[in-house]
């Protein structure tokens, strides 16, 4: 869906994401999604008077991390309260970091070639869960609602991006490749169905070749891919129908209405005065050391877009970016690498396993092994459709195709034995063989699918049907193997 002719959209990201440590950004109760209600609590994540706040080392090394891996310039950080009064955030203040984030100044590389700056990443706590109950789970018209403090006080590592895209199609990008990092530098395990990753969107639109920046509106809390490229989509095209009609959007939060696909009004938005941002007085000022920071830097592994380029490299370009996309987000960009150097096909490879090999545990392929399946595919002693089932024997019982495709009888159909069984049939099937040879087109087609259906049946399945066709056309010719 595209926006009216002459308008584009301007969009810049918003991503929390739930950092991986044993326990919570200031207090020892477990981070860990899930339990039950007010099960992960303290009296720091409660926010009882006279507690204190305790920084997590892990989870400022994490959050440097993800620094590092956009780019970023890591410096020293302070901590701030952002006040505002909501029931799942106890202390009425959130603590988190405002003029100076651990993180400023990086850019993320989306698979097509363009960059997104990142103004800036920094560390927050997260809030508790609010259930409404009874009146459509809002609060408008709840009975009663229900505060879980479980993930109160959770890690997260808050990821601005400049206002950089102009496609709903580019912020869908960004975030997967931003999961993708977060993911592959092990900081966060980035479920957005869990909500271990999150997204807002700041939407705003203008006429084709402007440059000025528009009043926006930010959809608060997409929790998938999909929801956030639709919500963009939809939020642009209700701001270009205002504009047009002579008005204009109001500066607000909104929220993504998945059944409606629309997004709806939610809170006037507020500036960042309205939060009444102040230094914490409880917690001292980060200051990591220019060592530990060179140190995480060169501890960072490789990064997504270095793994395509490095299969890419590896395939000499015979693997389509997509495909190479795909398998780096797999983690099965390792496996075809490997497979490649064992002198597998490179294109062939990356194919079979992007659409046989899409599973969880996959550990007992090794390269090794998969370069032994793409052999035998390659040099005609299996089908394709066999080696696809030869995979998932291989998958179930650990063993090499060679022992997979033994015990399955794929790969032994000999010339002689193929020969034989193809004139057999013939024989038995005079009227469908003569149609075969002296119809047309169609017909030659549906006769060519009986025959080989046949000799299937007659070699219980083991012959390979590109074989099978060529003997076809060869006894049609005359030829006679
Ligand atoms: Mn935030």
């Amino acid at each position: 869906m595209k926006l009216p002719e002459g308008w584009e959209s301007v969009i810049g990201l918003e991503v929390h994401a739930e950092l991986l440590t044993a326990t919570k950004l200031f207090s020892a109760s477990p981070n860990r999604f899930g339990g039950e209600p007010n099960t992960h609590i303290d009296p720091v994540s409660l926010g009882l008077p006279g507690t204190l706040p305790v920084i997590n080392r892990h989870a400022v090394e994490l959050a440097i991390r993800v620094g590092l891996a956009l780019n970023c310039d890591v410096r020293p950080s302070t901590f701030a309260r952002k006040n505002y009064f909501y029931p799942d955030m106890p202390k009425n203040y959130q603590i988190s970091q405002y003029d100076r984030p651990v993180s400023v100044d990086g850019e993320l590389k989306l698979p097509d070639g363009s960059t997104v700056g990142i103004e800036r990443a920094h560390i927050e706590e997260d809030t508790g869960k609010t259930t409404h109950a009874g009146g459509a789970g809002r609060i408008q018209g709840a009975a009663y609602s229900l505060v879980d403090y479980n993930r109160a006080g959770v890690p997260l590592v808050e990821v601005v991006s400049r206002p950089h895209m102009r496609t709903a199609e580019q912020a869908r990008a960004f975030v997967k490749e931003l999961r993708s990092i977060v993911l592959a530098v092990g900081v966060s395990d980035a479920r957005m169905q869990e909500g271990s990753m999150r997204v807002d969107a700041n939407v705003s639109v203008r006429p084709v070749g402007a440059d000025d920046l528009r009043t926006r509106c930010e959809i608060k809390n997409l929790s998938s891919v999909r929801s956030l490229g639709r919500a963009v989509v939809h939020e642009a095209r209700r701001q270009v129908g205002l504009w047009e009609a002579g008005g204009a959007p109001l500066q607000q939060t909104r929220h993504w209405d998945e059944r409606r696909d629309r997004t709806v009004a939610g809170r006037s938005k507020e500036e960042s005065e309205d939060y009444r941002y102040f230094p914490d007085p409880d917690l001292a000022p980060l200051a990591p050391s220019a060592a530990d920071i060179a140190a995480a830097d060169a501890a960072l592994p490789q990064l997504p877009a270095e793994r395509r380029e490095a299969l890419t490299a590896a395939a000499d370009g015979a693997v389509a970016a997509e495909t190479a996309a795909l398998l780096v987000q797999r983690g099965q960009d390792g496996l075809v690498v490997g497979a490649v150097e064992a002198g597998a096909d490179p294109e062939r490879t990356a194919t079979r396993v992007v659409n046989d090999l899409a599973v969880d545990d996959w550990s007992s392929v090794t390269p090794q092994r998969l370069a032994g399946l793409m052999a035998m595919e390659t040099a005609g002693r299996i089908s394709a459709a066999q080696a696809k089932q030869v995979l998932a024997g291989m998958l179930e019982s650990g063993d090499t195709a060679e022992a997979v495709a033994a015990r399955r009888g794929f790969g032994d159909v000999g010339g002689g034995e193929l020969s034989a069984a193809v004139a057999e049939v013939l024989a038995d099937n005079p009227d469908e063989w003569r149609r075969y040879r002296e119809g047309d087109d169609v017909d030659r087609k549906k006769m060519a699918g009986f025959l080989t259906g046949q000799v299937m049946r007659a070699t219980r399945g083991r012959a390979d049907g590109a074989a099978v066709a060529a003997l076809l056309r060869q006894h049609a010719a005359g030829r006679t193997p």
